[in-house]
Formats: structure tokens, C-alpha cells, sequence
């Protein structure tokens, strides 16, 4: 794989290509089984996070596409795919409600200390949501 920084996605995202948007958080690539669809991994703590050594790109946590037909797990580490092993719907609903928990949990909190910060008005920058970023991303 190559890395890519961007503002904004291309419409058409290259094979074997990851695209880092630093401005929207958000980083996207193809699905590395070949299957053609795009897979978005939002940055956030609750999320992923990407690391960049100078050189190469790493994403963590995993990147699980249950959601997609191919059930494909892998990780991305030093620009290079290694897969991991295909997991079974137990382990998928287990992933699925921690995760679901975490980002919930995460949420809150944010939202939290986004009304402290309309209360104090310390930080205007800080009271752009995840969600409204999201959309503007969109557009
Ligand atoms: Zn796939």
C-alpha cells in the first residue's frame, strides 16, 4: 500500500492507496480482500487513530469490515496488510457491542464538555461536534 495526505477524499479512490485527511479526521482506503468497497475509519479516541513514522502509515485498531460481505479482518501496519483471522459472530457481536459502548461512552463525554464550553465560552473551536464535522465532510 501507499499513503496519500488529503484535505478532501477523491471521488475515486485508487487501489491500494490510503487516504489521510488530517483537516476532517477521517482516513479511507479499499478494502484490502479486492472486493472494490471503501472503508472509512473516522479518527477519534474512541475510534482509530493513524500513526505516520516519516515514511509509512499505520492504522489501529484493526480494521474489522463486518459490515461488509468479504467479513474481512486485517490489520495495517507499515503501509503493508497483515490479516487477521476470520472472525465468527460471536466474536463480531462481542467486538461490535464494546465498541458500540465505547463510542457511546465517548460521545457523552464530549457532548458534555462541549456544553461546559458553550457555558464558559473558553473555546469556540471545541464546540464543532464529531457529527458536524462529519457533515461538512459530506457536503
Ligand atoms: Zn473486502
Amino acid at each position: 500500500m501507499k499513503h496519500e495526505f488529503v484535505e478532501h477524499m477523491p471521488e475515486k479512490l485508487e487501489d491500494d492507496t490510503i487516504y489521510v485527511s488530517i483537516s476532517f479526521e477521517i482516513v479511507m482506503h479499499k478494502c484490502a480482500c479486492g472486493c472494490g468497497n471503501e472503508v472509512v475509519t473516522p479518527l477519534s479516541p474512541a475510534e482509530w487513530s493513524v500513526t505516520f513514522d516519516g515514511e509509512t502509515i499505520s492504522l489501529y485498531p484493526s480494521i474489522g469490515n463486518w459490515s461488509l460481505a468479504c467479513k474481512s479482518h486485517y490489520w495495517i501496519r507499515k503501509n503493508k496488510i497483515e490479516w487477521s483471522t476470520q472472525w465468527s459472530k460471536e466474536e463480531i457481536e462481542e467486538v461490535k457491542n464494546s465498541d458500540f459502548i465505547a463510542k457511546k461512552e465517548y460521545y457523552e463525554k464530549s457532548a458534555e464538555e462541549q456544553n461546559k464550553d458553550i457555558l464558559d465560552e473558553v473555546s469556540p473551536v471545541k464546540n464543532k461536534s464529531i457529527w458536524s464535522k462529519f457533515r461538512s465532510w459530506f457536503k
